[in-house]
């Protein structure tokens, strides 16, 4: 597992389908959630994407930062690698924060989806099936 020098947070490190992009984030989670909204599920082409968000300025590039495709503008985006495609994080809420697109984590994070969100969106051929709070829209804890 890997261990940062001096600060004692907990470091995961994440890549893309190819490799070519490489990222690390703080094991620092401030939520993780299912999100079963339809832009989630067209940019995974899966039935909700889990995600976990972080202040964007403790997740840092490590490799490959250089061919990212990033769908969107800096302060609010998805961002791809540019060679296989893989979602790797969307930066949302201005610009603040970053939500790690859980999939793409080699490591395993401190946390686990606590809800699904816009279950109201969510496809109809997909049966949730667990005990998680379900909510229509967005859900802020
Ligand atoms: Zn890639
Ligand atoms: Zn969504």
């Amino acid at each position: 597992m890997p261990e940062a020098e001096s600060t004692g947070v907990r470091r995961l490190a994440g890549k893309c389908f190819c490799g070519a992009v490489h990222y690390e984030v703080d094991d620092k989670f401030v939520y993780a959630m299912n999100c079963h909204c339809s832009n989630c599920r067209r940019t995974t082409g899966s039935a909700f994407k889990p995600i976990a968000g972080i202040e964007r300025e403790k997740l840092r590039l490590t490799a490959g930062g250089d061919r990212l495709l990033v769908f969107g503008d800096m302060d609010g985006n998805d961002t791809h690698c540019g060679q296989c495609g893989s979602l790797l994080f969307s930066v949302v809420r201005e610009g603040a924060f970053v939500h790690v697109a859980m999939g793409t984590l080699i490591d395993d994070p401190g946390i686990r989806p606590g809800a699904h969100i816009f279950v109201g969106s969510k496809a109809p051929w997909f049966t949730i099936t667990d005990d998680l709070p379900q909510y229509d829209g967005h859900f802020t804890g």
